[in-house]
């Protein structure tokens, strides 16, 4: 599903996109809740897997509460938290948002 900017480029309330993409929205922290963005590099200290999850929360993930996409085993793993921002609003133009961030 993409989401898009409005033709103006203002930008688009996250209650809005709540109502455009329900499916993806589901488990969304509140906006009021939004600490910033945070990136969060993990290794498996079992399988060696690689990979990074975002979070609009700064301490909601660490090394304990977190599974291996590959194996499955949770808490040895090396975590790395970098924070990207710490804008409180969610902003659909801004070049540092989650989805802009993760390139598919
Ligand atoms: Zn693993």
């Amino acid at each position: 599903m993409v989401l898009r900017k409005k033709e103006n480029n203002d930008m688009v309330p996250l209650k809005d996109i709540v109502d455009i993409a329900p499916s993806v929205a589901k488990g969304v922290i509140k906006e009021e809740q939004r600490e910033g963005i945070f990136e969060h590099n993990y290794k498996c200290l079992k399988c060696g897997l690689e990979f990074k999850l975002y979070s609009w929360l700064e301490f909601r993930h660490d090394a304990t509460n977190v599974f291996c996409p590959e194996c499955g085993q949770r808490g040895e793993m090396l975590h790395h938290q970098k924070t990207i921002n710490t804008r409180k609003t969610f902003d659909l133009c801004a070049g540092d948002e989650i989805f802009n961030l993760m390139k598919f």
